[in-house]
């Protein structure tokens, strides 16, 4: 089991959850985080941390496409361990709307750290 995070991360970078993985198995893309499935050992902590409700278990129905677009760009971005400095203006803007993935989804890696 993992937890994975969904498209209502997008845009938010607030990145409340990466301060509190024990493990450190988030990593960053251009405007979305995702969490690599083979080093999540499933705590859970990361889940009530963040303020769009983007994390999700995998035992949730309907994440199978979440699952796989965190296995395959985790593989890809580079990790994040620690909180951004700035997040974008925007950020309550895009918080809980619709459709994010077909709006805004991009494949670019982020900053890393
Ligand atoms: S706190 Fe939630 S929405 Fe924000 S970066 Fe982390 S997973 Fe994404
Ligand atoms: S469930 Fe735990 S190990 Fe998995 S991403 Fe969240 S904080 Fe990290």
């Amino acid at each position: 089991m993992t937890y994975v995070v969904t498209d209502a991360c997008i845009k938010c970078k607030y990145m409340d959850c990466v301060e509190v993985c024990p493990v450190d198995c988030f990593y960053e893309g251009e405007n979305m985080l995702v969490i690599n499935p083979s080093e999540c050992i499933d705590c859970g902590v990361c889940e009530p941390e963040c303020p769009a409700e983007a994390i999700l278990p995998d035992t949730e129905k309907d994440v199978e496409t979440w699952l796989e677009l965190n296995a395959t760009f985790s593989a890809q971005w580079p990790n994040v361990t620690r909180k951004a400095d700035q997040t974008p203006a925007d950020a309550d803007a895009h918080k809980g709307e619709a459709g994010k993935y077909d709006k805004y989804f991009s494949a670019e890696p982020g900053a890393g750290d």
